[in-house]
């Protein structure tokens, strides 16, 4: 029996989505996009009530998503990340990448923050903002964080009590408590080291199946996340703030770009492949805009589709999502800088260096999490004497730029992945790029 044109068109999409996570992602983007358009204040479809009544609805398994991720990012962070130095062999190794891996990272944070700062300087988004639209507390002047109280930040940052870190959700100290279990195991002898470990294995083993399931709900997390946050910002408020927009993307996609150059200069994989393989998790990313919820996927794309040992990709992934922000350190710039010339701000070069500092610090701080940016920017606003009550003025489009910034943040790590790789395991990494893997593909 021939089919209806209908159901002809229904069985060539279902053909087309199936198994392809990327595709019903995207599939469920655009959906969102339109419904929330439908729904937003200019459609003038539904009252605003009602709006906001279907939209939280929609966003249901958005939100049980993002909860269900966040709720096994600790032990899998921790789980991760001491296995990644346990796989190490010996402490020399664990302090070579360590340090290594370390001095990347905040390269690259520092460089991010220069093209952020560079782009913003020479675009200048805040130049045509008016005084009328912004909060009206004036600009005071900087008071940056004392010499003296630099020692006491340090040392906060080693937790007295784990448990407490893990309950308050403290990600950086529970980082830091994970490289010295790590550290630890490694230095042991090799049969009292193994139960932890093949606990750690276990967790990271129950913490995947877990990622599993909620990625059955991605592509309708995405559909209703996106028709949330289009219905209740609107698109005016995009237009209104066209040139920030276009500063912040500006930064980023010269970002990638230096991305894409590092992976076809320093390693053997082709930029394409590199693209093509890692789509799944930038458009997760791009989603949910949550550099913790895509992580699993990260460390599964970089391990299966890119091909990097698992050693490099379980200490690497784990450590560059909680504090490798690429994207979040050159939208805070450009942000403070776009700040500081709508509030009349003479950014001077003792300012700018604060700033340098301060977004640093900020970037690495900030949580993985959706809109999470836009937060700790407060404490950079401050340091350099911008009122924060500030940030009200990019709020509005604040949800597009996380979801921007978070691809980025996501594709650092990845290219950070590449990068650590070996020369024998590129040659390996080579051999496997063109082939989709049926593990990760299958996530979905
Ligand atoms: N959402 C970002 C991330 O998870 C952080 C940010 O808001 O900049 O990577």
């Amino acid at each position: 029996m021939a089919l209806s044109p209908i159901n002809r068109l229904y069985e060539q999409l279902s053909g087309l989505v199936e198994g392809k996570l990327w595709v019903r992602v995207l599939f469920g983007l655009f959906l969102g996009i339109g419904v929330g358009g439908l729904l937003g204040p200019s459609a003038e479809v539904v009252s605003p009530d009602v709006a906001r009544m279907l939209t939280s609805w929609l966003a249901l398994p958005g939100d049980l998503f993002i909860r269900m991720v966040q709720m096994i990012m600790i032990p899998l962070v921790v789980a991760s990340i001491i296995q990644g130095i346990a796989g190490q062999g010996d402490r020399d190794q664990v302090a070579r990448l360590g340090a290594r891996v370390g001095l990347y990272f905040i390269a690259t944070t520092v460089g991010s923050i220069v093209i952020g700062l560079a782009a913003a300087l020479l675009l200048r988004p805040g130049r045509g903002a008016s005084l009328s639209v912004v909060a009206t507390s004036p600009a005071t002047p900087a008071s940056p964080t004392r010499a003296a109280d630099v020692p006491a930040l340090i040392s906060g940052l080693l937790p007295t009590n784990p448990l407490a870190s893990v309950l308050a959700g403290e990600m950086l100290s529970i980082v830091i408590f994970a490289i010295i279990v790590g550290a630890a195991l490694v230095s042991m002898a090799r049969e009292r080291a193994e139960p932890v470990l093949s606990l750690m294995f276990s967790v990271q083993e129950i913490c995947m199946t877990v990622t599993k399931w909620a990625m059955k709900l991605a592509p309708y997390a995405v559909f209703g996340l996106m028709a949330r946050s289009i219905s209740a910002s609107g698109l005016a408020v995009i237009a209104s703030l066209g040139l920030y927009i276009l500063t912040v993307l500006a930064s980023l996609a010269v970002i990638m770009a230096i991305n894409a150059v590092l992976i076809g200069t320093l390693t053997s994989i082709k930029v394409r492949r590199f693209f093509h393989a890692s789509k799944d998790a930038l458009l997760l990313a791009f989603s949910t805009a949550s550099s913790a919820a895509v992580m699993p996927l990260t460390m599964k794309t970089a391990e299966d589709k890119l091909k990097v040992p698992s050693e490099i990709t379980r200490f690497v992934v784990p450590v560059g999502t909680i504090l490798n922000m690429n994207g979040t350190a050159a939208y805070q710039a450009v942000a403070t800088v776009f700040l500081a010339q709508v509030y009349g701000l003479n950014l001077t070069i003792p300012t700018l260096a604060l700033i340098l500092v301060t977004t640093v610090a900020a970037s690495i701080g900030t949580p993985s999490a959706p809109g999470a940016g836009i937060i700790i920017l407060a404490s950079v606003l401050t340091s350099v004497g911008i009122p924060p009550d500030g940030i009200s003025v990019i709020l509005g489009v604040d949800h597009l730029l996380g979801m921007c910034r978070t691809s980025v943040n996501v594709a650092a790590d990845l290219v950070a992945c590449a990068l650590f790789m070996g020369k024998k395991e590129r040659t390996e990494g080579e051999a496997g790029e063109t082939g989709a893997t049926p593990e990760v593909a299958s996530v979905g």
